[in-house]
């Protein structure tokens, strides 16, 4: 029989652990919640406002598509789309791009054409994609497979065949890949994000880029949080002088209308052919709309050249307070604006003071790491603003 209903179940499953404040509205770097109090957000929805909040190109950009097309079927060719298709292939390694809804639902898509490409061309059905130990892929069935943290799929089996997990950052992963016979793609994070900010070694990165061209299977790079400027260039893997043959993006494409997106070199994105794959809202017209206004405003804007002076400056302040306080801090690390700062504290307890007792909100990646990521465009006054209130925790802490 079903429990009665009780007043004291919330109707929203807790699979989040919430914090006890309800956003109402957002503009630039600030948030206000219901009671009207104000927070600088240096969360950025979890990397996805570049823009910062309600950002005016892209909202003007959306309010013209409200008048004219929510939606139309992918049977039919969709302007934004195809704008917005040319726009990321022009601006990267990859010829072709598949349109989606999220993170999770770009990675399915990259080892569903990696599954292809192995069982069409290399002949290998039976293969495994090697992914990283402390990875973070998504949380569909195939993608928390290809995430190696125990905490993410614990009590979720059976887990999906087909991957097999390699220590990060490690030469011996390289070699493990290059004797492996049955491997048939590699999946990275130019920058673990959930895993706890962690960047790739430029060496090992380009020795694992190296290994797959020998062994001609595809290098898939998962640039869900990474991609569309969040470290300074439009994609991480910019940064290390390799070229993934399968992308994916979501988050910042849309300044926070869901959108996702894997790209592909030709010769294995062609493998996607008329009724192999499919997403009834992949590539709307209000999605892409979304995603062609954010890159137009990139280079309107100069965004990446904002981010990366925003970084340095955050960078540097953040080791001038980690010089000042080094039993607090103990590491500060990252690319770009995904900043990492590793603390002595557990790291939850120092974002709810800045939350309670400054209106500054950041967020963990771990049990002793803070994750730091503005929107691209915040500026040196509320750096300070932050910078300020952090020293204080720490104060307070000390
Ligand atoms: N890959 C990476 C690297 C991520 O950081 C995330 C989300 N944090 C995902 C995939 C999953 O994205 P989504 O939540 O949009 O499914």
């Amino acid at each position: 029989m079903l429990e009665t209903k009780s007043e004291h179940v919330a109707p929203v499953m807790a699979a989040y652990g919430r914090f006890p404040i309800t956003i109402e509205k957002g503009k630039g770097s600030y948030v206000w919640d219901s009671e009207g109090t104000k927070y600088l957000d240096f969360t950025a929805g979890i990397a996805v406002l570049a823009l910062g909040h309600v950002p005016d190109a892209v909202e003007e950009a959306l309010k013209k598509q409200l008048d004219t097309l929510w939606h139309c079927s992918n049977l039919y060719h969709i302007e934004s789309q195809e704008k917005l298709a040319a726009m990321l292939t022009e601006h990267s390694c990859c010829d072709q791009v598949f349109f989606c809804n999220s993170g999770a639902e770009a990675n399915e898509g990259a080892i569903k054409l990696a599954r292809r490409y192995a069982n069409l061309v290399l002949h290998k059905p039976e293969g495994h994609i090697v992914t990283f130990n402390h990875s973070f892929h998504g949380r569909t069935l195939a993608t928390m497979t290809a995430t190696a943290q125990e905490k993410i799929q614990s009590g979720f089996g059976p887990l999906v065949p087909g991957f097999k997990y390699l220590p990060y950052n490690t030469d011996s992963s390289v070699q493990a890949i290059k004797e492996d016979s049955e491997c048939i793609g590699v999946m990275l994070e130019m920058v673990q994000g959930e895993g706890g900010v962690i960047p790739a070694d430029k060496t090992w990165a380009q020795n694992l880029a190296a290994v797959c061209k020998e062994k001609g299977i595809p290098l898939i790079v998962d640039e869900v949080q990474t991609g569309i400027g969040r470290t300074g260039t439009l994609f991480a893997y910019e940064h290390y002088g390799i070229e993934p043959d399968i992308l994916t993006v979501a988050k910042a494409l849309g300044s926070g209308i869901p959108i996702g997106a894997f790209l592909a070199k030709k010769q294995i994105s062609q493998l996607f052919t008329p009724g192999t794959h499919g997403s009834t809202f992949g590539g709307n017209p209000f999605s892409t709309a979304a995603g062609v206004a954010t890159l137009e405003a990139f280079e309107k804007q100069d965004v990446l050249a904002k981010c990366t002076a925003n970084a340095n400056d955050l960078t540097m302040k953040l080791n001038e307070i980690k010089e000042k306080y080094p039993d607090q801090i103990k590491s500060v690390r990252g690319l770009g604006l995904l900043i990492g700062v590793e603390t002595a504290a557990p790291a939850i307890s120092i974002v709810n003071e800045l939350r309670e007792n400054y209106q500054v909100l950041i967020l963990t990646a771990g049990k002793h790491v803070l994750r730091i990521l503005p929107p691209l465009v915040t500026n040196e006054s509320e750096i300070d603003a932050f910078i300020a209130a952090f020293t204080n925790v720490l104060i307070e802490h000390a």
